[in-house]
């Protein structure tokens, strides 16, 4: 049951098709550094490919026909994409679901103080990561800041060649004998994730002079006041751009590759179907599943089903039991990225059921820990089916769990989805150095994800 490395198979034709769509996914995983800019890259995108708000065809109570192309956006923070199809919507959907929340440090609502000469923002870690991970690294602040008169003020600093950046000390070596010896889990403990924003007396304060100095900026630049923080919602992300990795430039590094990597191969399959479909195609965007799929954007929420059954009245398709039978009868991709096999640390991988980079595009039947706890175990008929139509389309796929039994695990968004009674299983690109700053997918496996997700939409 070996699986080729996808690229010893590829001409000079296809090795020209990757190159080009991994240049678009650099160009999109560096316009998204949070939920929101990811949800606006989308936006920007479907628009220039001719997707509409569903909101314009409710407000005019028009109706779409198949081929239609429309979007839904749920505070500005998750994004479904809908393709209509020749099929009534009741008959079930081919769905691929990813989620464009990245681990991060996230500013407090009273974050700014003065400490030793420096002006400081404290925060509080989102989503599972090492915290040793994140300091003496250039960082950057994106987010905005909700003001009381309703407007909204956007920041992002950090990222352009003349910006500056900021950064989280960490201790130095000399004097690190205690530190050196503790617990990875405390070598860097949540409370010490205090990034450093200024260093510079505003002259003329009274006190907290370098505080001082950083609200004047902010109150210059933005517009903003302390008191401002409090609706506020500021990301500290790696600062920088995705870059080509190894000699060979076969790899890219770049932060939030998870999930942004398989958010990015769906909309890529998306938007290059031309045809109008037989099952309505959607592509779903959610937010929070770092952190449990939670909240009015997370799976969790109710965000789809709405969407999807403002879509069928539309369409005249309405009642209770015709929203119940398409999510039924839907089919859907939970895309997320999965564990790569790194030889690092061969030891908490099972090598028969690894996902190895450069081998496509990673089917995990179920995700889980200790006896597949928590898990959505996909129906074999379900992989029977995909096996046909992953084969047909020529596409490297890969099945892997996540390590060896015991050792760890995780979830995504599968379960959720599979409350409707619709077939579901994880798919996605393998990574290494899952949520670390900087972490690592290889190209063939980006560009087999999109061809994946392209067939999964069409022919499922
Ligand atoms: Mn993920
Ligand atoms: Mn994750």
């Amino acid at each position: 049951m070996e699986r080729k490395n996808a690229w010893e198979t590829y001409d000079a034709k296809e090795t020209a098709a990757l190159e080009a769509v991994c240049a678009r996914y650099r160009a999109y995983l560096d316009a998204s550094k949070t939920e929101r800019e990811c949800a606006q890259e989308t936006v920007r995108l479907a628009e220039s490919a001719g997707y509409r708000d569903i909101n314009a065809l409710l407000r005019a109570g028009e109706r779409p026909a198949p081929g239609a192309k429309l979007y839904s956006v749920t505070m500005k923070k998750s994004v479904l994409l809908f393709l209509l199809g020749e099929k009534p919507l009741e008959e079930g959907l081919n769905i691929v679901g990813a989620h464009i929340d990245s681990p991060r440090l996230d500013v407090k609502q009273n974050p700014l103080y003065e400490d030793g000469g420096m002006a400081y923002l404290d925060t509080h870690y989102y989503g599972g990561i090492k915290k040793y991970q994140w300091v003496a690294l250039p960082l950057a602040l994106h987010g905005v800041v909700a003001k009381k008169d309703g407007t909204c003020v956007t920041i992002a600093v950090g990222e352009k060649e003349d910006d500056p950046v900021f950064t989280i000390s960490d201790l130095l070596i000399h004097l690190a004998q205690d530190q050196m010896e503790k617990k990875a889990s405390v070598v860097i403990e949540g409370e010490e994730l205090n990034l450093i924003v200024g260093g510079k007396p505003l002259q003329g304060a009274e006190k907290d002079k370098v505080k001082a100095g950083v609200l004047a900026l902010l109150k210059e630049r933005y517009g903003v006041e302390e008191e401002d923080f409090l609706s506020a919602e500021m990301e500290v992300v790696p600062a920088g751009r995705c870059r080509e990795l190894g000699f060979d430039r076969s790899m890219l590094l770049g932060y939030g590759h998870d999930d942004r990597v398989c958010a990015f191969a769906q909309v890529e399959a998306m938007f290059g179907l031309d045809a109008v479909p037989q099952r309505t195609c959607c592509c779903v965007l959610a937010d929070k599943e770092e952190v449990g799929s939670v909240g009015a954007t997370g799976m969790q929420s109710r965000f789809f089903e709405n969407a999807l059954a403002e879509l069928m009245v539309l369409c005249g398709e309405t009642g209770e039991i015709r929203l119940r039978r398409a999510l039924r009868n839907s089919r859907m991709l939970s895309c997320d990225v999965s564990a790569g096999f790194d030889p690092n640390f061969a030891s908490v991988f099972e090598k028969k059921n690894a996902a190895y980079l450069g081998k496509g595009v990673c089917f995990n039947k179920f995700t889980g820990r200790r006896g597949k706890s928590g898990s959505n175990d996909a129906n074999a008929e379900f992989i029977g089916r995909l096996r046909r139509v992953m084969d047909d389309a020529n596409v490297h796929f890969q099945t892997a769990e996540l390590g060896r039994v015991d050792v760890g695990g995780g979830g995504t968004i599968a379960y959720i989805c599979a409350l409707y009674g619709m077939e579901v299983i994880d798919s996605g690109v393998p990574v290494l150095s899952m949520h670390a700053p900087w972490e690592i997918v290889n190209k063939a496996d980006v560009y087999e994800a999109a061809k994946a997700y392209r067939a999964f939409l069409l022919n499922a």
